[in-house]
């Protein structure tokens, strides 16, 4: 048997999106820009997928470009609004020490190439406020970026009263909404957000795809040149399939929202509250501004990699951090931005749920991880250190 907690990463693809993906393989192929009537078949489909995505977003067909996923989303909204910025003169970014390596990176690049970014101090459960952004406003602002839910510990920001900061300011703001659409209600209008990144398949859609909203009145700027497709912002020949499970995929988890949210909540707390009986462990992140389906934790004496090997022979699909950092032995940067010392955020584990994990699957998880912590502690040399008092536990 197979536990699989690792839907932060990505997600199995749900039935109704590879339904749905099913006939642009080989019935309706034809190129969306082609003239003839295959090609406008596609066109009519791609049309409407626009359509549909707008909708669940609270956008209008023409704010929506479909790009290859979450990280091109983010460096092209980022970059446009670094460029928009620069031609009037205004170099200052402010975002978190949380964010994607897609946006920490196209920052870093951004800064060497002379802007300054501002980069908000994040409160120990994982929050930012409003009032930060406001008080790093300068006029040089030309973007705040912050992401919508963190993809490790899950902590939900407040968008919707930043997006009014940045509004107020007349300073574009990006979220990076992957680990948030599909998984909590979102809507462009109501969350004052100009730019959005998503990503189909932290939603049960396919991977290789996602969306890049941009608000009416902002130009994109390309990241790549070629032809008209997406009224000539991100040219190349449409991943029309993909589109459409997604599409599919974004209806299905937007319209069940209601009773997942719930329901994987209270699976969520079971996880916890379990996980929180092992002696010296810690939940990382805010208890309750929370994604549903997210429980991230340290446990003192361990190391995440051995943690992470041994779960898998005991049939438990998790993570330490993210996929991104996880192969690098660097601890995450979003649990050092929390506070956590280096030799705590190694011993970090995230189990992400998704909409079909079961409460068996929970008590199981909660055995297989007290089992493998209390076999790596008695291996290990800090365990003992700490145990004979010649080291100080950080996690009481
Ligand atoms: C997965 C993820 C991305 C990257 O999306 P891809 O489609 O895999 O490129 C970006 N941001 C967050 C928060 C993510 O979880």
């Amino acid at each position: 048997m197979r536990i699989y907690a690792d839907n932060a990463a990505t997600t199995r693809m749900s039935q109704t999106a590879i339904q749905a993906m099913l006939p642009y393989f080989d019935r309706v192929y034809g190129n969306p820009s082609s003239l003839h009537s295959a090609g406008q078949e596609a066109m009519e489909a791609l049309t409407s997928a626009r359509e549909r995505v707008a909708k669940v977003l609270g956008a209008t067909a023409r704010e929506i470009y479909f790009t290859s996923g979450g990280s091109e989303a983010d460096n092209q909204a980022i970059r446009t609004a670094a460029i928009l910025g620069k031609r009037k003169g205004k170099t200052h970014i402010i975002s978190t020490a949380f964010e994607h390596h897609a946006v920490l990176h196209t920052l870093k690049k951004l800064e060497k190439e002379g802007f300054t970014v501002t980069y908000l101090d994040v409160h120990e459960t994982g929050l930012i406020t409003a009032g930060q952004v406001a008080e790093a406003i300068t006029p040089e602002t030309c973007l705040v970026t912050v992401m919508y839910a963190n993809n490790e510990i899950g902590t939900i920001q407040p968008i919707r009263e930043i997006g009014a900061v940045c509004r107020k300011a007349g300073v574009l703001f990006h979220t990076d909404a992957v680990q948030a659409v599909g998984h909590i209600p979102v809507n462009v209008d109501a969350d004052n957000i100009d730019l959005l990144s998503l990503s189909a398949h932290k939603f049960h859609g396919p991977k290789g795809v996602g969306v890049l909203y941009a608000r009416r009145g902002i130009v994109l700027q390309n990241l790549i040149e070629g032809g008209a497709q997406e009224r000539g912002k991100r040219p190349g020949t449409e991943n029309l399939a993909g589109i459409m499970g997604m599409t599919a995929a974004l209806e299905e988890a937007v319209q069940d929202l209601d009773k997942t949210m719930p329901r994987l909540r209270d699976l969520r707390d079971r996880l916890i509250a379990g996980l929180a009986k092992i002696p010296h462990s810690a939940l990382n992140g805010d208890a309750t501004q929370r994604l549903p389906g997210n429980v991230n934790f340290c446990f003192e004496g361990i190391e995440g990699e051995s943690l992470l090997l041994l779960l898998d022979d005991k049939g438990v699909c998790a993570s330490s951090g993210s996929a991104c950092t996880s192969g690098s032995l660097d601890p995450s940067h979003v649990l050092l931005a929390i506070g956590r010392p280096h030799e705590v955020a190694h011993g970090s584990l995230r189990l992400t749920l998704d909409r079909d994990t079961t409460e068996e699957e929970v008590d199981a998880i909660i055995r297989a991880v007290d089992e493998v912590v209390t076999y790596l502690r008695g291996m290990s040399p800090v365990w003992r250190d700490l145990m004979l008092g010649k080291r100080q536990f950080v996690i009481d």
